[in-house]
């Protein structure tokens, strides 16, 4: 039988537990997850993509069913040239579903063989948002909490070097 493939996109501006979490729950429904890391976002990224794809392969600790790359283009052209047949996305609140469901049917009207499922966020991580993480970086706070260790002493190192 051929291997099932599934997608998990996103900026990953750091990667945090909550990530983490999802991309484990989601190589229990597939055979291989690809982490595709977004390099050209409406949003300008905190993180070049080079340190994005460092922490989240530190982060994933060479789990062998999960490869991380860069994503350029449109994502469900990138998800059919990896032959995926589902897009995972989490949800944390009710914003997180506007918006996926949003996006979730643009995809599907681009790419109906690639199905969009959502896991809905663990209660332990629910409120960590990569954003509020960067904030906390930034003023010098401590993010223990909410990023796995390796990651937190590469964003100390480089954030001492921008200082
Ligand atoms: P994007 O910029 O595409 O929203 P993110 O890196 O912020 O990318 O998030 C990627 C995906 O992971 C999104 O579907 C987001 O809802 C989900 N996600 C982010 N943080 C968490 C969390 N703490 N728990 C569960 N899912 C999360």
């Amino acid at each position: 039988m051929s291997k099932r493939v599934a997608i998990y996109p996103g900026s990953f501006d750091p990667i945090t537990y909550g990530h983490v979490d999802l991309i484990q729950r989601a190589t229990q429904l597939f055979d291989r997850v690809i982490v595709a890391i977004a390099t050209n976002t409406r949003k300008a990224t905190w993180l070049g993509v080079e340190q994005r794809l460092i922490l989240v392969k530190e982060a994933l600790n060479a789990n062998p069913q999960v490869t991380v790359l860069p994503c350029a283009g449109v994502m469900v052209d990138f998800a059919k040239q990896h032959q995926a047949v589902a897009i995972v996305r989490g949800l944390r609140t009710a914003a997180d579903y506007e918006n996926e469901f949003q996006l979730a049917g643009m995809n599907r009207q681009m790419a109906p063989e690639i199905t969009s499922i959502f896991l809905p966020a663990s209660n332990e991580y629910a409120f960590i948002s990569a954003t509020l993480v960067r904030e906390i970086v930034m003023l010098g706070g401590d993010v223990t909490s909410f990023v796995p260790q390796v990651v937190m002493q590469r964003l100390r190192e480089w954030h001492k070097l921008t200082e």
